[in-house]
């Protein structure tokens, strides 16, 4: 009999989390996974189906206080329960072949550096690890021998079609990004927008904080971020191009003028999937492609006039040392006040590029000091927004 794959999921009762559970029902199961640990924060019940279903080893939520619930949910399952960071922490700690990083925002990246420290191969959905912890991260996943596989569709589709044997040859990654559903809107009709209208992705369905973040285009911000740590290069171009039908979901230009790029239907599994299955390629039941229902692909440049977020984050990138930490951190206060009614959905970027002309780029030199950078850039951004 084939050898179970260990796997954990960190951060399984979001959306990423959900999808790799699907996945991982898809690829057989508890017949050929071997769940050792499933994470999440709040929603008690759904993970305790989770590890019900998956028999899991460990069911960890990041709540403290969930502990009562989450024990009673697993009573008279094979399930432990636990809770709490320390708990989180551990439980990620814990050897395995595989681990989802899928918690949400920079709460995800001492776990995901627990998992990398057990040398297991890091399935990498988690925008923060890259973004906020920039070299520190990567440095830290060399040393453990670590593997990073990335889930992000942008840079799970660049890392398909990169050649890796030709890096001189690479000239330009090329990100595509929606555009998200004000890409049409004129500015001032942008000013008075709601969370709600915010949160309605026209291709994809996540989560609500990822969704608003790509209706800013701060969600591609970031990703010009990841991209740079996971592919940048010198002279190699990274680009931005608005591509409304999320049909192509990245591409790499080659100095023989050649473009490759990974096209799908927009569903995350198939990413997952690759990442789960790599370096084979697993069969999914994800809709395929019918070019003559596509039609037609379209492209346009990025207005960086409504949408700053772009030109901040080729800033952060020059500025370099921790300054992806900073604009993430204070992107995430500005995010939650505006998902609260307290700004505009115009003044996230201000605030940003405000905290980001205040703090420069704080050296990059240890771990601890991109949890320094995220907490000042709150503190001040909090300041901002009051
Ligand atoms: P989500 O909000 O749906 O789920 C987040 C998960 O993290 C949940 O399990 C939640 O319980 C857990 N969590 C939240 N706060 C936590 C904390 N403080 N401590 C521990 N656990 C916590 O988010 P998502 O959409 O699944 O995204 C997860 C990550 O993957 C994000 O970094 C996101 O940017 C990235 N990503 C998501 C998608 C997508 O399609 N959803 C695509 C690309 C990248
Ligand atoms: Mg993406």
């Amino acid at each position: 009999m084939k050898a179970k794959r260990r796997i954990s999921i960190l951060g399984s009762t979001g959306s990423i989390g959900v999808s790799t559970l699907d996945v991982v029902r898809h690829l057989g199961g508890r017949e050929a996974f071997e769940v050792v640990a499933l994470t999440g924060r709040g929603n008690v019940e759904l993970l305790a189906k989770q590890a019900r279903e998956f028999g899991a080893r460990y069911a960890v939520t990041a709540d403290e206080d969930g502990y009562g619930a989450l024990k009673a949910a697993l009573a008279g399952s094979s399930s432990e329960a636990a809770a709490g960071a320390a708990a989180l922490e551990q439980a990620a700690s814990e050897p395995t072949d595989l681990v989802m990083a899928g918690i949400v925002g920079i709460a995800g990246l001492k776990p995901t550096l627990c998992a990398a420290r057990t040398g297991a191969t890091i399935a990498l959905a988690n925008k923060e690890c890259l973004v906020s912890g920039g070299a520190l991260f990567q440095a830290e996943i060399e040393r453990s021998g670590a593997r990073l596989l990335p889930v992000d569709s942008e840079h799970n589709a660049i890392f398909q079609v990169l050649d890796t044997r030709q890096p001189s040859a690479v000239e330009r990654i090329i990100l595509t990004a929606s555009g998200g559903p004000f890409r049409t809107w004129p500015i001032e009709k942008m000013r008075d927008v709601t969370p709600e209208a915010a949160a309605a992705h026209p291709n994809w369905s996540m989560g609500k904080k990822i969704s608003i973040d790509s209706a800013t285009l701060f969600n591609k911000a970031l990703e010009m971020i990841e991209a740079d740590r996971l592919f940048g290069a010198p002279g190699r171009s990274l680009e931005v191009v608005i591509h409304p039908q999320s049909v192509i979901h990245s591409m790499v230009g080659y100095s023989d003028g050649s473009i490759l790029a990974q096209l799908g239907a927009p569903d995350m599994r198939t990413a997952i999937g690759y990442a789960l299955g790599w370096p084979q390629r697993p069969s999914l039941p994800v809709q395929r492609l019918d070019f003559a229902k596509v039609a037609r692909l379209d492209f346009e440049a990025p207005d960086e006039v409504r949408f700053p977020a772009l030109r901040l984050a080729r800033e952060a990138i020059a500025a370099g040392d921790l300054a992806g930490a900073v604009l993430n951190g204070a992107k995430e206060v500005a995010l939650e006040a505006f998902i609260d009614g307290r700004i505009g959905l115009l003044d996230i970027a201000a605030t940003v590029e405000k905290v980001m002309q205040r703090m420069g780029a704080p050296a990059a030199t240890e771990i601890g000091a991109v949890f320094d950078a995220d907490t000042r850039a709150r503190a001040l951004a909090t300041e901002l927004v009051r």
